[in-house]
């Protein structure tokens, strides 16, 4: 029998650290202590970098590459799994402890069928053979609510959506009746539907099995919704722990009132506070690892390691200040609001795209406006068409049908065709910077190249200047002009491809997912900086987003599109508020929120 509240796993002081090439060590993460109960689940938030995915593995005696546990103890019903061996650990893992990764199609074995990969491990670590092993897949593939289970074991994961293979790796994970399942950002990557049902599955699935959950996340909202505690991380440590609503409505870190404060939301139109600065690589010992970023910073946060420390109610902070911060204000600011000029700057109408050997048309007959500096937004779940809508209105996707029309001139269908002018005018920044920015330029070279293109204003002489005063505009510190991309962050990257857009003096910037590989703080700098800059250069913004509550932060006016067509449009306040169309309603429904109705 299982008793809700008993304790499964319970780490404490767990530090672990990599090792440097001259074979000293950094240390990633301190002194972590957490337990998982039965039928809960505790999230686990922080930042790329702060060391939760480290820390989830360390929980379990797996050591990633290079990496070394250098104190603490992890016990699974009073054994310790940091001092077992490998071969003891290798019959704990999957059968008491189980793990679930991000990526379900790396997790998946393509070669075989879901059948024989679930009867692995039932026949390794339970004994089921033959129809007893059957009987026993069709009930952990029902289970995960996959259609026609006894149909799914004879198939491979390729032939299954991305939600349907994220179920059946928790049917994996769940085959031999774990204790204790480690979810690690499990549903990132998939449409806000599939997240929201897969996440319904995953709490009666903790409850029904009484399970000891530890959700790993970057989704602070997400975590809001489903954890029952949550423990917040920055730079190695917890900074914040206790029971997940408390530490939603009263936040007692400044790090966790800033991470709040970044979380976009569909309620809250335009507001957003990024975080300035960026978190250290290693844990700090002798400070708050936060002072430099804090806001409410005091001489006496420098002089010391910050201890947890619990007010008494179950709710802990790494904060001196923490009965203070507890009680200020939450953050938030408004966006500068797009101010939408009376004329048509962009017209869009009948667009067909389709590609060679798909079933149906990706865009199907799709016509919409933009006025000049307006800020339009396009959501959609993958495969709506939504970014090759955008493609086609930069060239790059050459149109079966329709036109496009930029000014009241219209635009021949590829770039390559048509005038320097109209390819100056728009301009693309796309989702991933890695890949739109020359490695092997120069910061300077990257965002002189535009205006060396297109703006017969900027002398050469001038060039230099030019391009400083873009990095300034874009916020990046100074000194960076012969820095390399790989040398960046990913949201210095972000900047320079907006400083490289904005340099051409578009009057169209269009924007493909520009933020969704971006930390929440990183992406809420971001839409200040876009916000700032259209409304300064009166630009007009494209912005195609599967996230809603980005588009309800930068856009004044969106349109939901959903198997190539536009199921809605409107302004976004008001289609936010109160959506027509059935679709919309869904969409705006699966979406987790931090903010109560
Ligand atoms: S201890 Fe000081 S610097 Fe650190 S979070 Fe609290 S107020 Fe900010």
């Amino acid at each position: 029998m299982t008793v809700r509240g008993e304790v499964v796993l319970d780490v404490d002081g767990l530090s672990v650290g990599y090792v440097r090439r001259d074979g000293s060590i950094n240390t990633v993460v301190d002194s972590v202590s957490f337990q998982l109960e039965r039928g809960t689940i505790l999230g686990l938030a922080g930042e790329s970098g702060c060391g939760k995915s480290t820390t989830a593995l360390a929980a379990i005696s797996y050591r990633a590459p290079g990496s070394r546990i250098l104190s603490g103890r992890s016990q699974l019903q009073g054994v310790d799994l940091l001092g077992l061996s490998t071969q003891r650990l290798r019959r704990i893992w999957g059968s008491k402890v189980a793990y679930v990764a991000q990526s379900a199609a790396l997790a998946l074995n393509p070669a075989l069928t879901v059948g024989r990969q679930l009867s692995q491990p039932l026949a390794v670590h339970l004994g089921l053979h033959g129809s007893a092993s059957r009987a026993r897949q069709v009930e952990l593939l029902e289970s995960m609510g996959l259609p026609d289970p006894a149909r799914a074991l004879r198939r491979y994961p390729f032939q299954f959506s991305g939600g349907q293979q994220q179920r059946v790796a928790l049917a994996l994970a769940l085959s031999c009746k774990p204790d204790v399942l480690i979810l690690d950002e499990p549903t990132t990557g998939l449409d806000v539907t599939t997240q929201a049902r897969i996440t319904k599955l995953l709490r009666g699935l903790v409850t029904d099995f009484g399970l000891g959950c530890l959700y790993v996340s970057h989704d602070l909202a997400l975590l809001a919704t489903l954890a029952d505690r949550l423990a917040v991380m920055y730079a190695g440590e917890i900074v914040e722990a206790g029971a997940a609503g408390a530490v939603v409505s009263k936040q007692r870190h400044p790090y966790t009132q800033a991470l709040l404060a970044a979380v976009p939301s569909v309620r809250r139109p335009r507001e957003v506070v990024g975080i300035p600065g960026r978190p250290p690589t290693s844990v700090v010992l002798d400070a708050c690892a936060y002072a430099p970023r804090c806001r409410y910073v005091l001489p006496a946060c420098r002089t010391g390691r910050v201890a947890m420390r619990d007010p008494g109610d179950g709710h802990a902070a790494r904060c001196i200040r923490l009965e203070e911060i507890e009680k200020l204000p939450a953050l938030g600011s408004e966006l500068a609001a797009a101010r939408p000029g009376r004329d048509v700057l962009l017209e869009v109408d009948g667009i067909v795209c389709a590609y060679t050997g798909a079933e149906g048309p990706a865009v199907n007959g799709v016509g919409f406006v933009v006025h000049g500096a307006e800020r339009v937004g396009i959501v959609g779940e993958s495969g709506s068409g939504k970014s090759t809508l955008l493609r086609a209105i930069a060239g790059l996707h050459r149109p079966q049908a329709g036109s496009i029309r930029l000014g009241g001139i219209e635009l021949a269908p590829t770039a390559v065709k048509r005038p320097r002018s109209v390819r100056r005018e728009i301009q693309l920044v796309f989702q991933n910077p890695d890949s739109s920015l020359n490695p092997r330029h120069t910061i300077l070279d990257i965002v002189a190249r535009p205006i060396r293109l297109f703006r017969d204003d900027v002398p050469r002489a001038r060039e230099r200047e030019t391009v400083q005063e873009l990095l300034d505009a874009v916020k990046l510190p100074s000194g960076l002009l012969y820095r390399y991309p790989a040398e960046l962050s990913g949201g210095q990257r972000q900047r320079v491809a907006l400083a490289r857009a904005f340099s051409a003096k578009p009057s169209l910037l269009l924007c493909d997912e520009v933020t969704s590989a971006l930390d929440v703080s990183v992406q809420a700098t971001i839409l200040e900086l876009i916000a700032e800059l259209s409304e300064q250069t009166q630009t007009a913004v494209v912005w195609v987003s599967h996230d809603l509550a980005v588009v309800r932060t930068i856009a004044n006016r969106a349109l939901v599109m959903r198997d190539g067509e536009v199921c809605e449009e409107g302004e976004t306040d008001e289609l936010f508020a109160a959506a027509r169309h059935p679709y919309t309603r869904e969409l705006l429904a699966a979406i987790p929120e931090l903010l109560p109705a």
